[in-house]
Formats: C-alpha cells, structure tokens, sequence
C-alpha cells in the first residue's frame, strides 16, 4: 500500500497514544517502540548522531546515541517512532541515520533544507512526548512567569523533555 501523504504527525502519534492507552507522562517511549515490534540498542556514537532507524528482516532496529542527554534520547526514540509510524516503506530500503535535530539545537524547527519527513518526525515526536490534551490540563491555573523558571522546569521534568522542547510546544499551542 502507498504511504498517504497528507499524513498528519499531531493526529498519528495522538492515536498511537491511544491504541496503546497511554495517557500519563512521562511518555514511554522505549516501552512504545517495543510495542511495535522495534528493537532499541543504546551505544555510544559520535557526538553529532542522534540515532539512527532501518527494518531488517521485518524487524525495525532503533539505535540511540547513549552518550547524550536522557531527554534528548527520549527525544530522539520519539523521532525513530515517528519515522516507523509515517514512513515505514523507505527505511527498509536503506539505514536512516539522524544528526543533530535542529529542534533541539535552536528551539525551532528549521525548514531550511531540512527534508519533510525529518519535520513530520520531529512534529510526531513533539506531540508523542508532550501530547497537547496533558499539557493543556498541567498548565491550567498555573501562571507562567518569565522571570520565575521553576514551573517551566518543574513541568519539563513531568514530561522528561528538555525546557526547549516544552517552551517549543507551548508555542505551538492554538490560542
Ligand atoms: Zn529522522
């Protein structure tokens, strides 16, 4: 069967969340990804990989940089995840390998020259770890002061996402 393209990464990983009934953070991603059939290795790579996805023999294999940040592995678990859910037919032509997310390096997603499907897995990623209905609930009555760090921080940690990644969501969320 062809991929869809007017895949939506939001409405994919908010399904996935639900057909595994999930809904508490942190999100396992590592638990997700063995779910669907995914093997995770953590080794250490050079410092500019992130990780890295292929299928072989059926079997799709997610290697994850050991050597970063905890949130930042999560993050990028998140990513292969979202590769395995939206483009599954082009990763068992050839090892995927992921380098730095611009995501987060800089807090934004740059579309200059980054490839579609690295915006979809980086979307799909953004809202597996920090489903919008959950973080909509957290901030309810809280005020966000940006002079005072600790609810952002303290919020960060419920998700086990870097301060970047939460502020980023936040951002997008419709007003
Ligand atoms: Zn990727």
């Amino acid at each position: 069967m062809p991929e869809l393209r007017n895949v939506n990464p939001q409405k994919r990983a908010e399904e996935l969340l639900k057909r595994l009934g999930i809904h508490s953070n942190p999100t396992p991603v590592e638990k997700i990804a063995k779910s669907l059939g995914a093997v995770v290795r953590f080794s250490p790579l050079d410092e500019e990989l992130s990780g890295m996805i292929y299928i072989k023999d059926d079997v799709p294999i997610i290697g994850i940089n050991s050597l970063h940040h905890p949130n930042r592995q999560r993050f990028t678990i998140a990513h292969e995840i979202g590769h395995l859910e939206l483009h599954k037919t082009f990763l068992t032509a050839s090892v995927h390998v992921d380098k730095k997310f611009p995501i987060m390096m800089r807090g934004v997603v740059a579309a200059q020259g980054t490839d579609r499907k690295e915006i979809e897995a980086n979307t799909f990623a953004a809202h597996l770890l920090i489903p919008e209905t959950l973080l909509v609930q957290l901030m309810e009555g809280k005020t966000f002061d940006i002079d005072d760090d600790k609810p952002l921080e303290e919020l960060a940690k419920k998700f086990r996402v870097s301060r970047q990644m939460l502020e980023f969501r936040i951002g997008k969320l419709p007003a």
